[in-house]
């Protein structure tokens, strides 16, 4: 069922990134600590459905304003971990700061 409200179009983008392999799974070691990030319009994005939490500017102003509810990048973790569509890599628990670094300095700088 497709509504013209948005939330069907923005269903099928999730469903798209998702099946594109955007999902991405960091596995580190030997903490097994886990990081997900979902490849964006302008990079990758971190994600964190238990928080929730997404880095991606849809999620800053309109999630955290309270306009709405989710983005389509934690939906689309959701439609990519039910499905098993993510990437998984496995990195030392060194590289977690560097990728992390990585990723924010990406965030600060599409801002
Ligand atoms: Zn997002």
């Amino acid at each position: 069922m497709v509504d013209s409200s948005g939330e069907g179009r923005r269903g099928g983008k999730a469903v798209q990134l998702a099946e594109s392999g955007c999902v991405k799974k960091y596995v580190f070691s030997p903490s097994g600590r886990e990081l997900w990030t979902v490849v964006g319009s302008r990079g990758d994005l971190l994600v964190d459905d238990a928080l929730p939490y997404c880095s991606c500017r849809h999620f800053h102003f309109r999630v955290i304003g309270g306009m709405d509810v989710t983005c389509v990048h934690l939906m689309a973790l959701t439609v990519a971990r039910a499905r098993g569509l993510y990437k998984e890599f496995k990195l030392s628990d060194e590289e977690y700061r560097q990728l992390l670094g990585f990723i924010l300095n990406d965030f600060s700088s599409s801002l």
